[in-house]
């Protein structure tokens, strides 16, 4: 008998409380900053272009092997608005084949791919989930507006700490040379 009301205070006091629960997808819940969705480029709003240089590293450092990329000569380069000699022309990654590792933002050298907030994506066809260039840029164009981003290179050139120039030691002179050689050993 007691144990049956101990149950039924439970219940009502439960009835009243604030859901734990979310009511997805009505009401989804707000993602962590350092959450990874899907991988998008960046886009280099200084010169107003990729940063990528469609350089492969990712490509073949990709476990799933879902991403592929051409590169051609940068016209900004040409006429002195950009450093990258090269730059992606085509771009695509299969998002259903993504196991959304990271590993192609960690081999990038040039700050060109994020790991996006973007996770909605779900289709019901089997290859429905192909993203081109200009869907990457725009994905990780939303990222980086959402997230103020900066490029890590310039987050890392910040945080490294100044070094002070070595102090030089000056030369010996020829003539303290031959003295120091002409002197006999003990
Ligand atoms: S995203 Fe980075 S690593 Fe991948 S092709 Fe572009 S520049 Fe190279
Ligand atoms: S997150 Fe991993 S699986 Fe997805 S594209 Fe990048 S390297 Fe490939």
């Amino acid at each position: 008998m007691l144990a049956s009301m101990k149950g039924m205070v439970l219940t009502i006091v439960s009835a009243f409380k604030k859901p734990v629960t979310d009511q997805y997808p009505t009401k989804p819940r707000k993602l962590q900053d350092r959450y990874m969705g899907f991988p998008a480029l960046t886009w280099d709003f200084e010169v107003e272009e990729p940063y990528c240089t469609s350089c492969m590293v990712c490509i073949r450092q990709c476990p799933t092997q879902c991403m592929s990329a051409t590169m051609k000569d940068n016209p900004l380069q040409k006429e002195g608005k950009s450093k990258r000699r090269k730059i992606v022309d085509t771009f695509e990654i299969n998002l259903n084949r993504c196991i959304l590792c990271g590993i192609c933002v960690t081999v990038c050298n040039f700050d060109a791919i994020v790991m996006s907030h973007e996770h909605e994506m779900s289709v019901y066809e089997r290859n429905g989930d192909r993203v081109d260039l200009i869907e990457l840029l725009e994905m990780g164009k939303r990222y980086q507006e959402e997230q103020d981003w900066v490029p890590p290179s310039t987050l890392k050139k910040k945080a490294a700490p100044r070094r002070r120039p070595a102090a030089r030691r000056p030369r010996p002179t020829k003539k303290a040379s031959q003295e120091e050689k002409a002197q006999p050993k003990a």
